[in-house]
């Protein structure tokens, strides 16, 4: 019963559900990302992350950060727009009066209670799509009451540590994919699982994504899946098509260029950098 709710990602799916550019797009059209998120010292990671969310294409792309990250953002990634908190070192107090199409949240955020407490006032009343990675996770394992204020389809992008922190613990693969799916149950969620093998694991559906490579395994390299997962969101793919499309691109990506830099020296600039190459790819 469980395998009849399995499927895989496979490019031909991901080519079918791409939107054609149109002739007369503009910025406009294509969609805003906002990128919450770095602390002192961790600014790298929302870098990452709205650099890779502009590179899946969308239109704008915003970063909120703390005041020591603006002219690191403006500086390494000029297209994008910045908001400022009004703390220097960390996210405090999270507002603009933008209207994003797409929120992906919690990249080298941090965990201060005041971090916590901008973040708890941010998902009560943020309505745009949403995505939660790293230090936002951990926030929701340390107020696990918080899940249930998340919209249905919110995407949580976990690596296996953040899930165990979460969910709790499992002895072996088939427990961690039958708390994982309890878990998406319960709050109407979809969980990208990271790994080898990501799994996309919706309230109804399990999918396994093959691309990807241990390139992979380096610093920075799941900042850029949130960034690239937003920005499919904020071109107004469903939250389900995002994720998968998302996983699929990153990994292939990787596959495509690893090989070229060498596997061992690959690093997550790399990927953004490379996007285009897997969109070649299935297009
Ligand atoms: P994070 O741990 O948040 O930086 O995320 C790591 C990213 O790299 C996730 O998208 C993983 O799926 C991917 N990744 C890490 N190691 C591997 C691997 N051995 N094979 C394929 N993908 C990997
Ligand atoms: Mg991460």
């Amino acid at each position: 019963q469980e395998a009849s709710n399995m499927s895989l990602v496979e490019r031909c799916n991901i080519r079918a559900l791409l939107k054609p550019l149109h002739k007369f797009a503009h910025k406009g059209t294509q969609g805003h990302g906002l990128l919450i998120g770095g602390s002192l010292g961790k600014i790298g990671s929302v870098c990452l992350a709205s650099r890779a969310a502009l590179r899946s294409g969308c239109g704008l792309v915003t970063a909120f950060v703390p005041g020591c990250g603006t002219s690191v953002l403006q500086t390494a990634f000029p297209e994008a727009m910045v908001i400022e908190d009004r703390n220097g070192t960390h996210i405090t107090s999270i507002g603009y009066t933008i209207r994003p199409d797409a929120v992906g949240i919690g990249v080298g955020m941090g965990l201060l209670p005041e971090t916590q407490e901008a973040f708890y006032r941010f998902i009560q009343q943020n309505r745009a799509p949403m995505v939660i990675d790293a230090d936002g996770l951990n926030i929701l394992s340390k107020n696990r009451e918080w899940l249930s204020l998340l919209p249905p389809d919110t995407i949580l992008t976990p690596h296996p540590k953040e899930l165990s922190r979460l969910i709790g613990e499992w002895r072996e693969d088939y427990e961690k994919i039958e708390k994982t799916i309890a878990f998406a149950k319960k709050y109407r969620l979809i969980v990208v699982l990271k790994g080898a093998y990501t799994l996309i694991v919706t309230p109804e559906h399990l999918y396994v994504n093959r691309t990807g490579t241990p390139a992979l395994a380096t610093a920075g390299s799941g900042d850029v899946l949130t960034g690239i997962i937003t920005g499919l969101l904020a071109q107004g793919y469903s939250p389900l098509e995002a994720a998968q499309s998302g996983v699929f691109l990153h990994g292939l990506t990787a596959d495509l260029t690893a090989a070229e830099i060498h596997p061992r020296s690959f690093i997550a600039s790399d990927i953004i950098d490379n996007l285009g190459r897997a969109y070649f790819e299935i297009e």
